[in-house]
């Protein structure tokens, strides 16, 4: 398993900001998230320095769908950096947190009347309009409140980017946004003189996620800046900022070459200098829109080891406390993990097993076929890069409360969500006398 952050050995045991994972299984129980603070701030100032944020006021808003407790908000607002909210319950842990509206992107294919009455009365800073449906709900609610709004069209270029490859299409097939090539866009840009509460001030794209290869947010920049251009020709509305979405990869397991913060963003910056340059256009103000790439590194799980079923010739499954309601990506989308046995870390890899959940369903599998060190009943194993999209999209299927998460640092450890109960899954059920 490759070390990340501040993950270091000591006697063969696990430590994570100076904190062994034995204790940390020994205090706070397992499954068990844990988050490396100081590889967020890291991973936070590495954005923030590399995106020229200060010397060109570029931003960059977290993605908060990857991981968005309190706690992070938190981190985040000292570290700096915007926030990019999709629903009001991510609006409103934003808001409860004390985070500054005015540095909220507030995105969304289907913000219900709610969602957006709540960002107005809140002064979100920027509403990434997704629909026509959308532009007539926020004139409606601004006109009601005499608020004015200011908003990013987000549009669909025309790149699809996967893991390894990309494909530009003339057509493309997306729930979000307003497409370039059937003309959507030109119509909503056409409309805009319709709309006296609303101003248009930026565009918005997001290309896809776990992207390593960096050809294809070039293009995106080549295509943003481009329209930037004619929007300003044809319709003279100035678009001054540009929102180039999120979908850096990272590491996950053996073979993932992701770019660092650093080379990543100075080849955006770089390449959106070169293209202004070329067709003549001041560079816009670039936002960038990171989840992955600033949580998943920095959080691990840990759960305890059960049963151990080895089917002669064909497999040994290794059972967990956790799975699939606290880590859908292996099954939702085969994602891969690696893991280790905490106190074992350097030995030799005796076996191949297959790390399986407990949920009652066949497909609840971490991790297939991976080599591990001697393992028992009892071990603690970790899964690392567990950060993104592991508690936001954990679940209480088959009635398993999700797991506490913990932030580790310099030697210290503290709750940052505590372990959900029985009386909890139940709070919210009503039974007839
Ligand atoms: N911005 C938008 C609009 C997104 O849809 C996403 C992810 O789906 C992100 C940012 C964050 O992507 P990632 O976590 O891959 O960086």
């Amino acid at each position: 398993m490759k070390l990340n952050g501040s993950m270091t050995v000591d006697e063969k045991v696990l430590h994570i900001g100076d904190v062994s994972c034995i204790e940390l299984s020994e205090k706070y129980s397992t499954p068990l998230y844990v988050i490396d603070e100081k590889l967020v701030r890291q991973n936070c100032r590495d954005y923030i320095n590399n995106f020229k944020v200060k010397e060109r006021k570029n931003r960059v808003a977290y993605a908060g769908k990857a991981f968005l407790p309190l706690y992070m908000c938190k981190l985040i607002k000292e570290e700096g950096l915007y926030l990019d909210v999709v629903s009001g319950g991510e609006l409103y842990t934003a808001h409860k947190s004390g985070f500054d509206m005015e540095k909220i992107i507030f995105h969304g294919n289907n913000k219900t009347l709610d969602e957006i009455q709540m960002g107005i009365d809140l002064g979100v800073g920027i509403f990434v309009v997704d629909n026509f449906y959308e532009l007539d709900l926020i004139e409606k609610i601004c006109e009601e409140k005499l608020a004015v709004q200011n908003i990013y069209f987000r549009i669909t270029p025309g790149i699809e980017a996967h893991t390894h490859e990309y494909i530009k299409t003339g057509q493309i097939d997306s729930k979000f946004g307003f497409t370039l090539v059937n003309g959507d866009l030109y119509k909503a840009i056409e409309s805009m003189s319709n709309y006296k509460n609303i101003n248009l001030i930026g565009l918005h794209a997001h290309i896809g996620s776990q992207i390593f290869d960096v050809q294809p947010f070039l293009d995106e920049v080549d295509i943003m800046m481009n329209l930037v251009k004619e929007i300003k020709e044809r319709y003279d509305i100035e678009i001054k900022e540009v929102d180039l979405g999120g979908g850096i990869g990272v590491y996950y397991t053996q073979g993932d070459q992701p770019k660092t913060i650093k080379e990543f963003c100075e080849t955006i910056v770089k390449r959106a200098d070169e293209i202004c340059d070329e067709i003549n256009i001041e560079v816009p103000t670039l936002i960038i829109e990171p989840g992955r790439s600033i949580i998943a590194n920095a959080g691990s799980t840990l759960y305890e080891v059960g049963s151990i079923k080895t089917i002669k010739d064909v497999r040994t499954y290794v059972s967990v406390n956790g799975g699939m309601t606290d880590n859908i990506r292996p099954s939702l989308y085969q994602a891969g993990y690696e893991c280790a046995i905490v106190n074992k870390i350097g030995e030799e890899k005796l076996s191949q097993v297959t790390v399986a959940g407990k949920c009652c369903e066949s497909g609840d599998i971490l991790i297939s076929d991976t080599d591990i060190m001697d393992i028992k009943s009892g071990d603690i194993l970790i899964t690392s890069s567990t950060g993104a999209y592991g508690y936001s999209m954990a679940s209480n299927y088959n009635k398993i409360p999700k797991p506490a998460v913990v932030s580790v640092m310099d030697g210290k450890s503290k709750i940052v969500c505590k372990r959900q109960n029985y009386k909890d899954l139940l709070a919210l059920e009503i039974m007839d006398k």
